[in-house]
């Protein structure tokens, strides 16, 4: 593997703490129970993409770029996190976002503005003729832009987690443990490619398992496709031999619930308990709902007491001031 060469702009904070979850291990009375702390990877309030956006951003800086420009949800935490890293890098950012603003700009939306994005409102289904249209536009002014894809999932980008992936190996070392389940929330896929792709070369022996937030299972595997396919191209970027296929992905679906970023109850009571119980937040989106989907697999009894399970936390914990009202009143009968 050599990715040395490739361009690489540092902006995390790196190594993110790896740390057990030793009072809900002992609550719920096994597996054993890990996190790895990618919400706290070091940029503004940081997150997954911070470590997709070092390579994705060397490499606007060395085709001479002077605007990123990506696009995303409302409350789109890869968005908050390229608009960081263009203030960093020097760059103007860009956004498209879908829908319409909102009455009063809070979360995600409202740290984008104070980090100095353009915020574009668009209609979801014209992404990608707007993204077509902004680029002319930028260019026709003389701007150099760099397009970045939803979620900043594509080979390059999914080198960010091939790199997490060494960096995991490095603290299991340290500690003399072993993992043998890793478990994270999978949308756009880059993150899952990349520690997919990573495992491999890292020699990582654990199972990785994606839990898809945003798809029902299509039976097609197209989605498993997907991630083999962005695994196998930064394999090629960075001269590495490894060609992966749907049968190297595991996803686990059936959560989705409302749709994506719908709040329910399995994301509100992952939130709590991990608040109460080991001081952590997730995010309303994302891990909330893939840490009550592990939780859900825990009481169906999909691990073994004795076997340890990772959840690699992605970050999104501003998206919850956006969902204070959903948040904020329990549940009648609750606590
Ligand atoms: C983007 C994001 C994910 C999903 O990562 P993908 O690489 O898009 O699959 C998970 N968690 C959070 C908080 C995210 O912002």
């Amino acid at each position: 593997m050599n990715f040395e060469s490739l361009p690489r702009l540092q902006l995390a904070q790196l190594p993110t703490p790896l740390m057990r979850l030793g009072r809900l291990t002992r609550k719920l009375g096994g597996p054993q129970l890990w996190i790895k702390r990618d919400d706290q990877t070091g940029l503004a309030l940081g997150g997954n993409k911070v470590r997709k956006l070092e390579f994705l951003v060397g490499a606007a800086l060395a085709q001479g770029a002077d605007t990123l420009v990506t696009l995303g949800a409302v409350q789109s935490n890869h968005c908050r996190q390229t608009a960081a890293a263009a203030a960093v890098a020097g760059l103007s950012c860009e956004l498209l976002l879908n829908g319409r603003p909102p009455e009063c700009s809070n979360g995600n939306l409202l740290l984008d503005e104070l980090l100095g994005a353009t915020v574009h409102w668009i209609e979801r289904a014209q992404r990608a003729e707007k993204l077509r249209q902004l680029e002319t536009e930028l260019c026709r002014k003389g701007a150099k832009p760099y397009v970045i894809p939803v979620g900043g999932s594509n080979g390059l980008g999914a080198l960010g987690y091939v790199v997490a992936m060494q960096e995991l190996q490095a603290q299991l070392r340290a500690h003399g443990s072993r993992v043998d389940h890793l478990v994270v929330a999978s949308s756009s896929g880059g993150t899952q490619a990349g520690m997919v792709l990573g495992a491999r070369l890292a020699g990582f022996a654990g199972r990785v398992t994606g839990i898809s937030i945003d798809r029902n299972d299509p039976g097609g595997f197209e989605y498993e496709d997907e991630v083999a396919q962005m695994a196998t191209d930064c394999a090629r970027q960075i001269g590495s031999a490894e060609r992966l296929t749907r049968a190297d992905v595991h996803v686990a679906y059936g959560y989705r619930g409302g749709g994506y970023g719908v709040l329910g109850e399995l994301e509100r009571q992952a939130i709590r308990l991990l608040a109460r119980e080991e001081g952590i937040f997730l995010d309303p989106v994302y891990t909330g709902r893939a840490f009550g989907a592990l939780l859900d697999l825990i009481r169906k009894g999909q691990f073994q007491r004795d076997e340890s399970v990772l959840f690699w936390h992605t970050g999104g914990a501003p998206a919850l001031f956006a969902q204070a009202r959903e948040l904020a009143v329990p549940p009648r009968g609750q606590p």
